[in-house]
């Protein structure tokens, strides 16, 4: 069986949770598809000049995620995510991540993708997209919720200008840019707490497949 919904929207939307609360609830395969990126990016070494990236590299890159020794948690750094969205713009990053992701949601058994171009060019015939947006003040004061505990220099005013200016490289990019597909479901999360948003989606969900 083969079912996929592509989960696309800004970045600290609530897209990963909602994604994975719906592969569980489906018992459906789940890819968070920023962890790609961001593993090139750490796996570049910070390098930015586009010129030295290969196909080769990209590769070699994705094989570190199935190394058990290599702790994810690394890739959540500020750092790092600020350059997986620079190198996000390019061409080869793009093309050598496509055929894991389009493999991944091709699998038997149902897959949930959550990402920026997942109903647009990942999987432009995914049986469900949804597009999923919130202020962007509320986004930086939910994650400075989650973050505030282990971290006493926060500051709101920066998670703020850090998510707006990777949406703005993200929607501005030359090559699949992040914007809703014109046949998505548009999901504002801003003034929804995670269970009524994922009841939403388990209802569009529900219409085309039955459990
Ligand atoms: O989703 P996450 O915030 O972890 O993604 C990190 C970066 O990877 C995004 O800011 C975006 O530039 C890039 N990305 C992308 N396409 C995807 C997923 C992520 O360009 N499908």
């Amino acid at each position: 069986m083969k079912f996929v919904v592509a989960i696309d929207g800004t970045a600290a939307s609530g897209k990963g949770t909602l994604g994975k609360k719906i592969a569980e609830h489906f018992d459906f395969h789940y890819l968070d598809t920023g962890i790609l990126y961001r593993i090139v990016a750490y796996n570049l070494k910070y390098n930015s000049d586009f010129s030295k990236i290969s196909k080769q590299k990209v590769q070699n890159s994705l094989k570190l995620l199935n190394n058990k020794n290599f702790n994810i948690t690394n890739l959540r750094n500020e750092q790092i995510t600020l350059r997986a969205s620079e190198i996000s713009k390019n061409k080869i990053v793009r093309d050598n991540l496509l055929l894991y992701q389009r493999n991944f949601a091709l699998q038997n058994g149902g897959a949930v993708l959550d990402g920026r171009d997942i109903g647009t060019v990942v999987c432009p015939d995914a049986d469900v997209k949804i597009f999923v947006d919130a202020d962007v003040k509320i986004r930086a004061k939910r994650r400075y919720d989650q973050l505030v505990k282990n971290n006493k220099d926060l500051n709101l005013k920066k998670i703020i200008d850090d998510l707006s200016k990777r949406d703005n490289l993200d929607k501005n990019r030359e090559f699949s840019p992040m914007v809703p597909a014109k046949d998505a479901f548009l999901l504002d999360t801003s003034n929804l707490t995670v269970e009524e948003a994922l009841k939403k989606i388990i209802v569009i969900i529900s219409k085309k497949f039955k459990k």
